[in-house]
């Protein structure tokens, strides 16, 4: 069989060994601190216990002078235990004040950790909001898995905050597996483009005459906090549609030569994976292209951002793959994410197998040579460091898709995208879900091959 996540059975238990550690007096109700994180293996302190959180409003001027942030993040949650205190992750700026319910609230900063401290205890079920003021020049989070979050540019910043870095720029449940709606406004200089999730608002944009310009994006559909972003800038922007949705890209006009195809290139993803994955999840897609050095790419949620600009055809197919598998169809715990990576990049695979390139099979056999180190990691397991290991998380996620696909045959193996994307669509998965469900569609047991596939270092056998 399979090995289960037990991290999963922990962190429903939480709530209640930390309600049973308190005895209950009878008459009066007991208010208990929320857990400072989710129980995640790689990332313990990632989000935090006793709320779920259910939209994120965040105001933000930015000046490009110092590049100063002047913010205030707005959010709504539900209590899910009686809440004495409760926990935001939080590495950005200096507080000036926080309120509960529009009351002032006390608080303190451990780490990444910002305890917040209502007037009165929270009952178990009540919705409350949170309001932080901060300012201040946001910092990346630089730890041992990368850079992550609000990053500095030329002429502005943008954010791609994966695994844990919106602490950087906002205070969040930053896990994810506390999905919520996003209203992102932000006030810059008039002469600089904003971007952010979603859409923008009817009223989003105003210019009271003194030089800046107010902005509000909105992102309707539940988004992790890592996914969350905006880019500010000079930027050349498009607009169009694709499949009846608004496509919005945007490149910095340095980065003209690699991204002068992002616009159209984007709308031919979309409409390709769309036939192959299900319908798109989002109201709007597109993509921006900012920043220079390092070249990365982040699937922010219905507008992917390419550090440096994309790379190629194929690194916008795999961003836009996450849309639905990492972004709709989220992993609970970063131990899973092979499963974005796996399918992103297969995604890959088979946009060069359906264009006049290599197929599936053939790119699977290349790396089926390989060996030593490639085979090191566990592709379902890979650790903290590994997590973005791009043999083990990635190409290994890759081929464990593909030598699933031969083993069900073409017929259940597309059936059986189109069934995760639907069937989990804006929700949470772990690894089981998805050896759950091909086996129900195959109608085989799968335990060995995916323990083999991804529970075991060294090739597999079978
Ligand atoms: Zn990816």
């Amino acid at each position: 069989m399979l090995r289960k996540a037990p991290v999963v059975a922990l962190v429903a238990g939480l709530t209640v060994i930390a309600s049973l550690a308190v005895p209950a007096h009878a008459g009066q109700t007991t208010f208990t601190p929320g857990a400072a994180g989710l129980g995640d293996p790689y990332f313990p302190l990632a989000g935090n216990g006793g709320y779920d959180v259910g939209h994120y409003d965040l105001k933000l001027r930015f000046d490009p002078a110092g590049h100063r942030l002047t913010a205030r993040t707005t959010i709504t949650a539900t209590a899910t235990q009686n809440l004495s205190h409760f926990d935001l992750d939080f590495s950005g700026p200096a507080i000036s004040r926080v309120e509960v319910n529009g009351a002032r609230a006390g608080y303190r900063r451990e780490g990444q950790e910002l305890v917040v401290t209502p007037a009165r205890g929270l009952p178990a079920g009540s919705r409350f909001t949170v309001a932080v003021s901060y300012a201040g020049r946001p910092k990346a989070v630089k730890d041992d898995v990368g850079h992550q979050g609000w990053i500095d540019t030329r002429d502005g910043a943008f954010v791609a905050s994966q695994p844990d870095g919106a602490r950087s720029w906002f205070p969040a449940n930053d896990s994810p597996a506390d999905k919520a709606t996003f209203s992102i406004q932000v006030t810059a200089p008039d002469d600089l483009a904003v971007l952010a999730n979603g859409e923008r608002a009817a009223d989003g944009v105003t210019a009271p005459g003194d030089g800046y310009a107010t902005t509000r994006w909105e992102m309707t559909h539940p988004m992790a906090p890592y996914l969350a972003m905006v880019a500010i800038g000079r930027f050349t922007v498009s607009e169009g549609t694709v499949a009846g949705m608004p496509n919005i890209t945007a490149f910095d006009p340095s980065l003209a030569g690699k991204a002068k195809d992002l616009h159209d290139m984007t709308a031919k993803a979309v409409q390709w994976e769309a036939g192959l994955f299900g319908p798109y999840p989002f109201s709007s897609t597109g993509g921006i292209a900012d920043g220079y050095g390092n070249e990365t790419a982040l699937e922010t949620q219905g507008r992917p951002v390419y550090s440096g600009g994309p790379t190629d055809d194929l690194e916008i197919v795999h961003e836009l793959a996450h849309q639905w598998f990492g972004d709709s169809v989220g992993v609970r715990n970063w131990r899973d994410i092979w499963l974005n990576e796996g399918f992103a990049t297969y995604a890959e695979w088979l946009y060069q197998e359906q264009h006049g390139g290599p197929s599936a099979r053939q790119i699977f056999d290349r790396y089926s040579a390989r060996s030593g180190g490639f085979w090191k990691l566990r592709t379902g397991d890979p650790g903290r460091r590994g997590m973005f290991d791009e043999n083990a998380v990635y190409v290994r996620g890759a081929m464990t898709l593909h030598a699933l696909r031969e083993k069900v045959g073409d017929p259940v193996f597309f059936r059986l995208i189109r069934t995760w994307t639907q069937e989990h669509r804006y929700g949470l998965v772990t690894t089981a879900d998805f050896v759950g469900l091909a086996e129900r569609l195959s109608g085989r047991d799968l335990g060995a091959f995916f323990d083999a596939w991804l529970y075991r270092t060294g090739k597999p056998q079978a």
